[in-house]
């Protein structure tokens, strides 16, 4: 439990006194600070922040309590603990620092994380079946690479917002009746609810104190074979970045247009081809353009009767597997027949046609008087299905009351 991190950036005893404490600061602070060893890079914040702690006697019995984690959530001193600063913590989660502090056992929560930014990403699919590297362009916010995320030209610091005496909220009490008054807590509009203002000549130039700045990003999406619809690629750590915080991940999804003749189910293809009468009784050779370019001549013997409907798989000619690029699915053929038209041949066709069909139904007209020869009309969907439709509620009618009724009685 015991994190002692603090008084060893200071080097110093856990028991050391105030007195101690800022001794070594002092002697540590000159030695570090940024104007006199540039070098030194962040030793100057952290030992400044392991000050800051130790020497307030709240933050310390927190820190000695609960080892940096519990200053960072606030541990029991509210809104106290707002003013400390995101930035100082910032410091310390953010840039692979907040490693250091988990050597002293205890919870381990890992860095705050920022949020995951979406993409999506149109592929047709072809590059689903071949493979495919895209670039995506995109604008993201950076760490501001001259003030390090602080906001603050080279060796200031923030200091306490005014308007909030650095709680970063500000509560309002309204009288609302006698003796009754209502409390109302509001993020500071000052300092955006960071108890800390980097005043304004302190402030840094390239990013106007944000501590964040906007970089065009280029990533490199490699699209792999077999990939789906709806895949995620995930590139770690590409989001947003902001000071103290762990950037959350670029995801780009996969979103597949529609494909003209295909369609995909898993590792299968699907397609549906006409084909006419002729081509359904005595065979063809049709070729198809596959998804790589290839082309694909799909066969069927003479004799070979396709029926409308009629369902056909080609092994192996469906989608690519996902890293296992040489195994494929399979390709299904559904067929449509495209018949011919009314009088698509001359009258004396028909009878030497019939010749080569297998023979019709022989048709003796029925014995008696009510015979009766009807015409068939073309058939119109629209009165078709209302009378469908009056059928289907009888039925309903009947079933209610009809059989339930009878088998009471039974
Ligand atoms: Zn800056
Ligand atoms: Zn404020």
């Amino acid at each position: 439990m015991a994190d002692n991190t603090l008084y060893q950036l200071l080097g110093v005893a856990r028991n050391a006194s105030d007195g101690d404490i800022k001794k070594a600061y002092r002697r540590l602070a000159k030695e570090f600070h940024p104007d006199k060893n540039p070098e030194a890079g962040d030793k100057f914040k952290e030992i400044s922040f392991a000050y800051e702690v130790l020497t307030d006697p709240q933050k310390r019995r927190i820190y000695d309590a609960q080892g940096i984690r519990g200053l960072q959530e606030g541990g029991g001193g509210g809104a106290d603990m707002a003013g400390f600063g995101e930035d100082i913590f910032s410091h310390f989660f953010g840039g692979g620092l907040g490693g250091m502090f988990g050597m002293g056992g205890g919870r381990q929560r890992g860095p705050r994380r920022g949020e995951d930014t979406v993409y999506p990403l149109k592929v047709t699919l072809e590059d689903l079946y071949n493979g495919k590297t895209s670039k995506l362009q995109l604008s993201k916010s950076v760490v501001c690479a001259s003030c390090g995320g602080t906001g603050g030209r080279m060796g200031t610091a923030p200091a306490p917002c005014r308007g909030c005496q650095g709680r970063g909220i500000k509560i309002h009490i309204r009288q609302i009746g006698p003796g009754m008054v209502q409390q109302k807590q509001t993020m500071c509009p000052d300092c955006h609810g960071e108890g800390e203002l980097m005043s304004e000549r302190d402030r840094c130039r390239t990013c106007a104190g944000q501590k964040t700045t906007s970089e065009v990003k280029i990533l490199e999406v490699h699209v792999d074979k077999g990939m789906r619809d709806s895949q995620k690629i995930t590139f770690r750590g590409e989001g947003n970045q902001k000071p103290g915080i762990e950037p959350g991940d670029v995801i780009v999804v996969l979103q597949q247009v529609p494909h003209e003749v295909f369609q995909r189910d898993g590792h299968d293809l699907h397609m549906t081809k006409k084909i006419s009468l002729t081509e359904s009784l005595c065979g063809f050779r049709i070729p198809i353009k596959h998804l790589d370019d290839r082309t694909v001549v799909i066969m069927s013997e003479p004799g070979t009767v396709l029926q409308p409907g009629a369902r056909k798989g080609v092994r192996g000619e469906g989608f690519p597997i996902h890293r296992m690029p040489f195994e494929k699915g399979n390709l299904y053929l559904r067929f449509e027949v495209d018949f011919p038209a009314n009088h698509w041949a001359p009258e004396p066709v028909y009878p030497q046609l019939e010749g080569l069909l297998p023979p019709r139904r022989a048709y003796q007209r029925p014995p008696g008087e009510h015979v009766e020869d009807v015409h068939l009309e073309d058939f119109d969907p629209s009165t078709q299905s209302r009378s469908g439709r009056a059928e289907a509620y009888d039925e309903d009618e009947e079933e209610h009351g009809g059989p339930g009724v009878q088998c009471a009685h039974q």
